[in-house]
């Protein structure tokens, strides 16, 4: 079980396709049982969508800053061991 620290680690390179089936699985599971980090997988994606209309290829840093500012205030893990359950 990934926690959402590391969700957000893994985010970018799932959204740029580079991550492996296994990889992109753990992924789908965590969105499925973290409403939080459906969100932004979810808002992630669409901006993605704009950007790499517009030519970009990467999630800019901005853009990744302000996910990760996101959830760390959305979510209560603080990154230490992920929450137990
Ligand atoms: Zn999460």
């Amino acid at each position: 079980m990934l926690t959402c620290k590391e969700f957000l680690q893994e985010l970018n390179e799932f959204l740029d396709e580079t991550a492996d089936q296994e990889l992109r699985e753990r992924l789908m599971t965590h969105v499925s049982e973290c409403p939080n980090c459906f969100v932004i997988f979810d808002t992630t994606r669409k901006t993605l969508r704009v950007y790499k209309g517009l030519e970009a290829q990467e999630i800019p840093d901005d853009v990744h800053k302000r996910l990760m500012e996101l959830i760390a205030k959305r979510c209560k893990c603080s990154g230490a061991s992920g929450g137990g359950a």
